[in-house]
């Protein structure tokens, strides 16, 4: 039986999608993921992710500009944040955050996109999606500054430790769980501390057409990621919960539909 899930997080703009969008949304209505938050990270990612929401119910997004592009984030940038987010359909601010994993965009760049988009999180009372990397430090002093005047906020693809969990919780984030937590080099950690989280906290999403499943058998031919994959992230964060999987996926759902304000 398929359970009613919700993929908070996929990046379906994605060009690797442009040939195959409707397969790739039919696979996942048939594996029960109904509902999609489609994630905007740049200018075109955020016309093309509402563009796709408007037409297609089930469909949400987000709009945002992620660090890596936070070089390239002007008033413009800013205006079409502001613009999108006043539509039913655009349900967060983001991703938005910090990475100094690559550093792609100079840090002060990113420190500044990343202050303007909670600005009008803080503004419109729009839930943020937030993204962090190799920035913890920086991050926390930025968001504990804004955290008291957001409505909500998620830690979007967690991959951190034990510590970061603790004072993210600390702090109120809800936390989204990606593919990462099947990779056995480098997720083993994650798999061991993801029932810290509180069951109200937990939310979990593919990152798609990035972070394939490990764990996936037979392996998948292709190296993209699609949201039917998100069964497998459910399959793992339930075993590593010591919960079943009925469970995790009301739990999921329910906060998804909280966190979001989806219909
Ligand atoms: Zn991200």
């Amino acid at each position: 039986m398929a359970y009613d899930l919700i993929d908070i997080g996929a990046n379906l703009a994605h060009d690797s999608f442009d040939d195959d969008r409707d397969a790739v949304l039919e696979r996942a209505r048939a594996a029960g993921i109904n509902r999609l938050v489609i994630t905007g990270s740049s200018d075109d990612s955020n016309r093309g992710a509402i563009e796709l929401a408007r037409q297609t119910p089930g469909l949400f997004s987000t709009a945002g500009v992620h660090p890596h592009h936070a070089k390239d984030y002007t008033d413009d940038s800013d205006a079409l944040i502001r613009e999108l987010v006043k539509e039913p359909e655009c349900v967060a601010v983001g991703e938005c955050g910090l990475d100094y994993f690559r550093n792609f965009s100079p840090r002060e760049a990113q420190l500044d996109a990343f202050r303007r988009q909670l600005d009008i999180a803080i503004e419109t009372q729009k839930p943020v999606f937030l993204h962090q990397r190799d920035a913890h430090d920086d991050f926390v002093e930025v968001l504990e500054d804004a955290l008291p005047k957001v409505s909500r906020a998620v830690a979007h693809c967690f991959t951190g430790e034990h510590e970061s969990l603790r004072e993210y919780l600390a702090m109120g984030l809800s936390i989204g769980i990606t593919g990462w937590i099947c990779d056995e080099r480098r997720g083993k950690h994650l798999y061991d501390i993801v029932d810290v989280v509180p069951d109200d906290k937990l939310m979990i999403e593919t990152d798609a057409p990035y972070l394939l499943p490990r764990t996936l058998t037979p392996k998948p031919k292709t190296r993209r990621n699609e949201p039917v994959h998100l069964t497998e992230v459910l399959r793992v964060v339930a075993e590593a919960r010591g919960q079943t999987e009925e469970h995790v996926a009301n739990i999921t759902t329910e906060n998804a539909v909280r966190f979001f304000g989806l219909e």
